[in-house]
């Protein structure tokens, strides 16, 4: 039997942000052992290169030092040595998002990418973890939260805890801090929410709900069979937004005032943002992280690993977010079509549809979706929001065509009984090909157009038959994100062209949008908006005077480029009616009602 290799991590040094992590090896590979960290953590699809935070790196065997060679940015390699040896890191960590590692006075949070090297060669091999307390009096009070299996610490405790592999063990992101945890059954599976910060939250609802969610989820695709335990990490500071999803838990970060406090009733704009972003996350456990694209069976760590299949894994998994929300009862059919007017507004209003599909921005989303500079609404489109409005264009499809018998439900199944419970992974024509396979619908042609096209969606048509009206119309400005419509009807003519957006007091052309005034008239991304005829504007007094011009009316626009102020000639053009609203279609047949009941629950 293989002997285990054998992590240590402590924090230690809080104040320095540093985490020292020991790895030993029983059985090094004798021509010298050589160690990678990843270049990039699945679920987000950046090049990061974690081992650049790495501060110091040795090794040792059987007390004596052995030199470590670095081979390239992610390698080192130890000398030959035939006994057991181990590699020690120092690792700078102060990454306070979903994909990095943490280390302060007041928490420890990492993933195992950013602190774990796998044993080249030995990837296979499984893993314990001792995690040790910090030194002193710092984090008496901490509790270890991780999906991981424990050996021998305690529920929520420091000590040993194991990983059948190195896939696994980078698959558990771990909070060790003052947390706050609730714990709750789904579908008779132990299920808990582990939440740093000081939320004073009603945790008896926050569980009810997240139960909700995950038994709805669990009910379209059924529990994996290799599910014995889910775990929500949920970081809630002042502000922010995002998670990453793996295979027996999440990381979350949510703005701690979006959680109900207790007595709270009703879902706010703010929670309902929060129980989309656990519904995707936990939707991913069959999505991405059990069922996946072949080119990620298994995940080469060293170098992008390219699949033009991301409208599958994030956009199917962005539509059924929302949808397991009004389908469980947890918002109503209104709040849902918000949701939707919402998405298909953001997809509108960059011109970048026109430009890249969504198989093209999956495939590039390391060096395009991943690294947006200032012409991306020009030039990119997101598999995340476009793919979700082509998950629901092909279910309100193949309901419509099948009448009834087919839903994307149905495909989803079949994908996962296909490429989930067998791990083999989807081949990147695999889904589509299912479509037409499980439907019998001659889908392909409709497919080809929304996958590797750059035409505008049947939405408004497939909408129609499930009983939904669908509207477009200017914007009000840049607090509008559609969903709605406009309630006081006061519209502007005219738009600038450009995205404008409050930079610390100034007011900052974020996005020029290509053939609109603004860029016909010079202005470039980054200027500061200084003056609009003559008068000093900021962004709510740019809004307010807009509404005093008419198309092809003329303006003097001052601006800072760099330290020079320059001003520039503007001729105002028609507002284009790039915002969208749902509503419940009245007076419908039984048959369009019945169509919308079985889309949306009762
Ligand atoms: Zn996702």
């Amino acid at each position: 039997m293989t002997s285990p290799h054998r992590y240590a991590i402590r924090p230690l040094d809080p104040a320095a942000h540093l985490f020292e992590v020991r790895l030993t090896v029983a059985d090094p590979d004798p021509a010298g052992q050589v160690f990678a960290m990843p270049a990039w953590i699945p679920g987000s699809y950046m090049i990061r290169d974690y081992a650049r935070h790495v501060v110091e790196a040795r090794a040792e065997s059987d007390g004596r030092d052995v030199a470590v060679t670095k081979l390239d940015k992610s390698r080192w390699q130890a000398a030959p040595t035939d006994r057991e040896l181990t590699l020690v890191l120092h690792i700078y960590a102060h990454d306070d998002s979903v994909r990095g590692a943490h280390l302060d006075l007041t928490h420890a949070f990492f993933n195992g990418t950013c602190v774990f090297p796998a044993v080249a060669g030995q990837e296979e091999t499984p893993c314990d973890v001792e995690m040790q307390p910090p030194d002193g009096n710092v984090g008496r009070h901490w509790r270890v939260a991780t999906a991981m299996r424990r050996k021998d610490a305690e529920q929520y405790g420091f000590g040993t805890y194991v990983a059948a592999d190195y896939a696994e063990l980078i698959d558990h992101p771990v909070e060790i801090g003052e947390l706050t945890i609730g714990e709750f059954e789904a579908g008779g599976v132990p299920h808990a929410i582990a939440i740093r910060g000081n939320t004073r939250v009603d945790m008896a609802r926050l569980c009810h709900d997240l139960q909700t969610i995950c038994e709805q989820h669990m009910s379209l695709l059924g529990t994996p069979s290799d599910l014995d335990r889910y775990l929500f990490l949920l970081n809630a500071p002042g502000s922010g937004y995002g998670g990453l999803e793996h295979r027996w838990s999440s990381a979350n970060i949510c703005a701690r005032d979006n959680l109900p406090a207790r007595g709270d009733e009703g879902v706010s704009e703010e929670y309902r943002t929060f129980l989309g972003l656990v519904s995707h996350e936990y939707f991913h456990l069959w999505n991405v992280k059990r069922m996946k694209p072949a080119a990620f069976s298994p995940y080469d760590l060293g170098q992008e690993a390219y699949t033009s299949l991301l409208w599958v894994f994030e956009g199917v998994t962005s539509y059924y977010d929302d949808l397991a929300l009004v389908r469980s009862g947890l918002i109503g059919s209104d709040s849902y079509l918000e949701l939707l007017g919402r998405t298909i507004t953001r997809v509108l209003r960059g011109g970048g549809r026109r430009r890249q599909s969504v198989a093209e921005s999956s495939f590039d989303a390391w060096t395009k979706f991943y690294r947006q500079d200032a012409n991306a609404a020009n030039s990119i489109v997101s598999y995340y929001a476009k793919g979700s409005l082509i998950a629901l264009s092909l279910d309100l499809k193949l309901r419509q065509e099948t009448e009834g018998r087919v839903s994307l439900d149905d495909v989803m199944k079949a994908a996962w009984e296909r490429w989930g419970e067998t791990r083999e992974g989807m081949p990147e024509d695999g889904f589509e090909k299912l479509c037409g396979e499980i439907s019998g619908l001659d889908i392909a042609d409709f497919l080809e157009a929304a996958v590797r096209g750059t035409g505008e969606l049947p939405l408004e048509t497939l909408l129609k038959t499930h009983g939904v009206d669908f509207h477009l119309r200017r914007s009000t400005g840049a607090k509008d994100k559609g969903g709605k419509s406009a309630a006081n009807g006061n519209l502007p003519d005219v738009w600038l062209g450009a995205d404008l957006a409050d930079q610390q007091g100034k007011t900052v052309f974020n996005v020029v949008h290509n053939n609109g005034p603004a860029e016909r008239a010079g202005i470039a991304p980054g200027d500061e908006l200084v003056a609009l005829d003559g008068l000093r504007v900021n962004l709510a007094g740019t809004e307010a005077r807009t509404r005093r011009y008419k198309p092809g009316d003329k303006s003097a626009v001052t601006v800072f480029r760099g330290d020079e102020l320059i001003t520039l000639q503007l001729k105002w053009e028609e507002a284009p009616s790039d915002t969208c609203y749902l509503q419940l279609a009245e007076d419908v047949d039984e048959d369009v009602l019945a169509r919308r009941r079985a889309w949306l629950g009762a």
